[in-house]
């Protein structure tokens, strides 16, 4: 693992809300092709860890760098722009837009606009929206979401609500994924497949995936390296079979 390049790197991370030390100095690495399973009881700052590292709230201590780049404190939309894509605990899809707008938004992180493009408009628009509109096409074809193209997105099932929203993820071309519960609320069949796809994702495109999950039967069949939180702090790290094993990690979930 020490070998491989490190895609996020993340020294004493701190973050409090009022009185409350959600982050207390976590420092931890995702390396380039990887899929790093971020665990822990509710409550214990996974999310903030992500919402930390996606640039949606600033730390308040410590250094987080990208790809080697020092990318502490810039925006969501700065962060989105070095490939970063996330997807959320709770589903934001939007209501009343087909599943393929609905992942034709993931695509925006690519459309700047130019002073050069604006003159050239119309060759511009063409030209760019036949490059989009190849790479959603293929990954619509690898999510295997043709069938329900064209549906609105909230009558189709939560598992392929979830898929939606993973695709939208995909369409963007991230070179780093971050995955929250991506199988929260599903049945077997349905993590099964989910699963797959993210070991696809990583097979077919080389994506390096930071993953929150609770289903401990997930983490260790797709993660190569698993950081346990509890309470702010990483109580144990290591291959999955060991970090889970860990006797603070078996009290944390049975405590939880
Ligand atoms: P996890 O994802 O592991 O369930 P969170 O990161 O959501 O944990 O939360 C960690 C702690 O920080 C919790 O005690 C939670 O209540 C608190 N917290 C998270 N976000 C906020 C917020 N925006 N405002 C206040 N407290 C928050």
């Amino acid at each position: 693992r020490a070998d491989r390049p490190v895609v996020l790197g993340c020294q004493g991370i701190e973050r409090s809300f009022g009185g409350l030390r959600a982050l207390k100095g976590v420092s931890l690495e995702v390396r380039e092709g990887e899929i790093l399973g971020l665990v822990g009881p509710n409550g214990s700052g996974k999310t903030t860890m992500v919402n930390v590292v996606t640039g949606f709230y600033p730390p308040q201590g410590g250094k987080i760098t990208l790809y080697g780049d020092d990318v502490t404190g810039l925006a969501p939309h700065k962060v989105a722009q070095r490939r970063v894509a996330r997807t959320f605990q709770n589903l934001a899809l939007f209501k009343g837009m087909s599943v393929l707008d609905n992942i034709l938004i993931g695509r925006h992180v690519h459309m700047r606009p130019s002073a050069l493009g604006a003159l050239f408009y119309w060759w511009w628009a063409e030209r760019e929206e036949l490059a989009h509109r190849r790479v959603v096409e293929d990954v619509i074809e690898f999510m295997q979401l043709q069938d329900i193209r064209d549906e609105p997105v909230e009558v189709i099932p939560l598992g392929l609500q979830k898929r939606v929203e993973l695709a939208r993820a995909l369409v963007s071309e991230p070179r780093f994924l971050i995955l929250d519960e991506p199988m929260a609320g599903m049945n077997q069949e349905e993590k099964e497949y989910i699963a797959r796809f993210i070991l696809d994702a990583r097979e077919a495109r080389g994506v390096t995936i930071l993953i929150i999950e609770h289903h401990m039967d997930v983490v260790t069949a797709i993660c190569d390296h698993v950081v346990v939180l509890s309470y702010g702090e990483i109580i144990a790290e290591g291959p999955p079979a060991q970090a889970i094993a860990h006797p603070s990690v078996v009290s944390a979930y049975l405590g939880e």
